[in-house]
């Protein structure tokens, strides 16, 4: 996409959404954590459905510690790979008291020292948590940034470094969440709403077919290679916010 189509396009997500923010539920960067790391493989809706019951009685590393692994399952038995996010967050637990006096590091290496947290989930915490201008490439950023040619690559790491070189500056805080509600909900997977797309006229893979493009493109909509293999695993804070 040229510079002039970029600010088209982003201006008109913005104009859509002013001000968008994770659809994760959270009060604090170490709830904003918990419920990213639950995520991985789930859906915000069942993330947010076990964080409703967890969080009123544990949302603090002591409290989720004090729980215990198998005191913590009860309460994210419903969420995917639940055994090992229970262990990962009762780790982390440790580590945060251990090494970082209960709060959540607002490092990139220090978020990514901790268990089940990799790039993706490290840059969904500075963004949303700390409001660093990171870019979280996850499956729906993935696709459209290839779709539209935005910031095309064979994996996470360079769609990620293509947005962070072509999203202009103003629009890089929020653009996390620009493309990643825009992946979910209209520039879908298997059949994209091109007809409903506000940016259809900028994209190269647009579809007249209100079914979707005729041919996929498997790069566009497969699934992105991860880098590291670490991560196994959405305005927020607020840097005065304990934990
Ligand atoms: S025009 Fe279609 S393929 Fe392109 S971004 Fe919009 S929904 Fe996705």
């Amino acid at each position: 996409m040229s510079p002039a189509e970029i600010e088209a396009l982003f201006a008109r997500l913005k104009k859509e959404l002013p001000r968008p923010t994770t659809e994760l539920s959270y009060g604090t960067p170490f709830e904003l954590l918990v419920a990213v790391v639950l995520s991985a493989q789930a859906t915000d809706v069942s993330v947010n459905q076990a964080t409703r019951r967890l969080f009123p009685v544990a949302n603090t590393p002591e409290a989720i510690l004090a729980l215990g692994v198998d005191g913590l399952k009860e309460y994210i038995r419903t969420i995917g790979l639940y055994n090992t996010k229970a262990e990962n967050i009762i780790r982390t637990c440790r580590i945060l008291l251990e090494q970082h006096g209960g709060w959540v590091p607002e490092d990139r290496a220090a978020l990514e020292a901790l268990p089940g947290v990799g790039r993706k989930t490290a840059n969904v915490i500075l963004n949303t948590a700390f409001g660093h201008p990171t870019i979280a490439v996850d499956t729906h950023i993935f696709r459209v940034s290839n779709r539209l040619g935005l910031a095309p690559g064979k994996n996470v790491l360079e769609v990620e470094m293509g947005l962070l070189k072509n999203v202009p500056e103003k629009y890089r805080m929020d653009a996390h969440h620009w493309l990643i509600l825009h992946g979910r909900y209209t520039c879908v997977a298997r059949k994209p709403k091109c007809h409903a797309c506000v940016v259809s006229d900028l994209c190269p893979s647009a579809s007249s077919d209100p079914g979707g493009p005729e041919k996929e493109d498997p790069a566009a909509t497969g699934s992105p290679r991860k880098n590291g293999g670490r991560e196994r695993s959405g305005k927020g804070t607020r840097k005065s916010l304990r934990h």
